[in-house]
């Protein structure tokens, strides 16, 4: 008989705090990246394991308190060395009083990393593994830029289930030039036939300053327009949920019971201390994040000055709203009765106005007391919640 692992996010609360640590190093940028990441030179690595020990275990005035989820994103995390993660994950376990194993514990992985070290990932406490697999095509692989192959995406998913990894999600992107709707297709059927648990799908978007931004300028006839996207992620939702799983937010599909507990915190707009280069977190109210500059961040925490690039104290109107959007990015929808319970307003008449003028869109839909966005929402879900995040609130601001 197998062993049916923890739903995690059954054992997360509200009050639960998780945990963000960022490792920028990737072997080889990708053309379309915007995240905080540098190039892996193996000697810069120990002065930034430093600089995070120190942002780690600088004071705080609450002192001490446990962690409900932590993930390891980046970067590619499994770029670096696994003693290294190891002592990571340590440092963080013994700072937060959290036993390894007693938590969701992400760790992004790239399938030209890291196969070697599973077993020791196991034993420092990763219980779930986010692969960035992107496409099982290989020359689309090769226009993302990518240092794997489609096979080795394969061997790497079979053997993080051969080392005990119950808990797999990977990653797919829509929308990469050259990509069609069958081949899309293909690669959500492999990915489905793999049996992972979760599938995270993101359409490509073209960021400025990014080699695609230059390419996209010269040639934008290479990429997917809005629609073609648009059919990409809505045959996403038939395939996936066709085969069992459930589309439980915006980007990302789950078995039952594998949802990822540390980014449902995010949307429910739970606390998140972060750690890192370009690392956001979220404390009572207060929102951060920390420079974006490898060295910057690095001078910072050896001057024993704050790494933090801004932080802003949320007013009512802005939580409340930010809790609307993030409330509609996922499956639950924004509940009528939560919104009155935490923060005593009442949803349809804060949100009159978006209401109103989503449904004439046919992006939202109601039942249950519950307002959701509908399949069409979905697809353009940036427009329908941007309209939430200006609430008409009778308490204070
Ligand atoms: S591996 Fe991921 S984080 Fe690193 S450059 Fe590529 S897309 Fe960005």
């Amino acid at each position: 008989m197998s062993v049916v692992p923890p739903d995690w996010f059954a054992q997360t609360d509200d009050g639960g705090t998780g945990c963000y640590v960022h490792l920028p190093f990737c072997d080889r940028i990708c053309p379309y990246c915007d995240f905080a990441v540098v190039r892996l030179r193996h000697a810069q690595v120990p002065r930034y394991l430093r600089a995070l020990h120190d942002e780690i275990e600088a004071p705080y005035d609450d002192g001490p308190e446990r962690i409900q989820t932590l993930y390891f994103g980046g970067g590619t995390p499994s770029a670096l060395a696994s003693g290294d993660l190891e002592w990571l994950a340590a440092t963080i376990f013994a700072r937060f009083r959290t036993a390894a194993g007693s938590i969701e514990f992400t760790l992004e992985a790239n399938p030209s990393r890291g196969i070697e070290a599973f077993s020791r990932y196991r034993r420092m406490g990763v219980n779930r593994l986010s692969v960035g697999v992107q496409s099982f095509h290989d020359d689309e692989l090769r226009r993302l830029g990518r240092d794997h192959d489609a096979a080795g995406a394969v061997v790497f998913v079979r053997a993080a289930r051969a080392a005990g990894f119950d808990n797999l999600s990977l990653d797919l992107m829509a929308g990469v030039p050259g990509q069609t709707l069958q081949s899309f297709g293909r690669s959500l059927r492999r990915a489905l036939e793999l049996g992972v648990d979760h599938i995270s799908v993101y359409g490509l978007t073209i960021e400025a300053g990014t080699p695609y931004a230059a390419w996209n300028a010269r040639e934008p006839q290479a990429f997917a327009d809005d629609d073609a996207q648009a059919s990409m992620l809505a045959l996403a939702d038939d395939l996936l949920t066709e085969a069992g799983m459930q589309h439980y937010e915006i980007s990302n599909f789950t078995r039952p019971g594998f949802a990822c507990a540390h980014n449902i915190g995010y949307w429910r707009q739970r606390d998140c201390r972060a750690f890192g280069l370009s690392a956001a977190g979220y404390e009572n109210g207060l929102r951060y994040a920390n420079v974006r500059d490898l060295h910057a961040y690095c001078d910072a925490m050896e001057q024993r000055r704050t790494p933090r690039a801004f932080e802003e104290r949320l007013p009512a109107a802005a939580r409340v709203g930010e809790a609307a959007m993030l409330a509609l990015r996922t499956s639950h929808g924004l509940r009528v009765l939560e919104f009155e319970r935490r923060f005593g307003i009442d949803a349809r008449s804060a949100f009159l106005a978006a209401i109103e003028k989503s449904k004439a869109a046919g992006l939202l839909e109601e039942a249950g007391g519950a307002i959701r966005l509908s399949r069409k929402g979905r697809l353009l879900a940036n427009e329908a919640c941007a309209l939430f995040l200006d609430p008409e609130l009778s308490i204070a601001r």
